[in-house]
């Protein structure tokens, strides 16, 4: 599904990826984990095509496709999908129009008819009821003075009404109460379908006790430093980052 090679990337002249290797296969959830500054949203952001990066080199494969030569809507509409780890507010947008047009744009890129009004919200309502979200954030403008939780739990409702092929989720657990995290992780683990795979950017262990990875990398800057199964994330709460650090000076 999504084949890194040698990814090499900079900000504002600042090399902040050194060679990323990652392979990632359908039905896999895989976690990159790290401490702060280690360069795991840079990652995330280039993938989904955010501008102010520089790719220096390396490949990027997505379905077949070079994902760094599409742009970012065409990223989205061939079924990438990135929660942010800030989702930002757009005023004067209701939530229901803006899903209602992401929706529709995703169906027509795939040949398919636009759903009609009724037909939308029947898919809302199965997709509340698939998340045990009994939200009123739907009508609201989108993300405006929503709290930090009821801004994840909306990006996971958008995630869900998307059906991406691949997610990325940047710190969708930071600050997030039990309530929400649920939520999160009750969207990650619905939408795992053997055609669909998912990448769990945490910087915390906390996220990983709901959703179970099937790989767990960690990104030291700027590189993959170690990777493992599940039982790394538990080996990384309880020893913390020093020991992947003093190994990787
Ligand atoms: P992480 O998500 O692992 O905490 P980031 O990818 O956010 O790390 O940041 C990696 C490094 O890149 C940090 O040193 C950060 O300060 C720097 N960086 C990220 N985005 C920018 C930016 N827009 N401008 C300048 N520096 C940036
Ligand atoms: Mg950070
Ligand atoms: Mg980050």
């Amino acid at each position: 599904m999504l084949s890194i090679k040698n990814l090499r990337a900079s900000v504002e002249g600042k090399e902040i990826l050194k060679g990323i290797n990652l392979e990632i296969k359908a039905g896999e959830v895989h976690a990159i984990m790290g401490p702060n500054g280690s360069g795991k949203s840079t990652l995330a952001n280039i993938l989904a095509g955010k501008s102010d990066y520089e790719v220096l080199g390396g490949e990027v494969t997505f379905l077949g496709q070079d994902l760094l030569e599409l742009s970012p809507e065409i990223r989205s509409r061939s079924g990438l999908f990135l929660s942010f780890q800030y989702p930002v507010e757009i005023p004067g947008v209701p939530m229901i129009n803006f899903l209602k047009a992401s929706v529709n744009e995703h169906r027509k890129f795939k040949g398919l008819e636009p759903l009609t009004a009724g037909e939308f919200l029947k898919l809302m309502r199965a997709k509340k009821d698939m998340l045990h979200l009994d939200t009123e954030l739907t009508n609201r403008s989108v993300n405006e003075g929503f709290s930090g939780g009821e801004k994840k739990k909306n990006e996971i409702f958008q995630m869900a009404m998307l059906e991406p092929k691949l997610a990325i989720l940047d710190e969708t657990d930071s600050g997030l109460d039990i309530d929400a995290l649920r939520v999160v992780a009750e969207g990650v683990n619905a939408l795992k379908t053997p055609e669909n795979a998912t990448i769990v950017v945490t910087h915390y262990q906390r996220l990983l006790d709901y959703i179970v990875p099937d790989f767990v990398h960690v990104l030291y800057k700027g590189r993959i430093v170690k990777s493992g199964g599940k039982e790394l994330a538990f080996e990384l709460e309880e020893k913390g980052y020093d020991w992947i650090k003093n190994g990787n000076e």
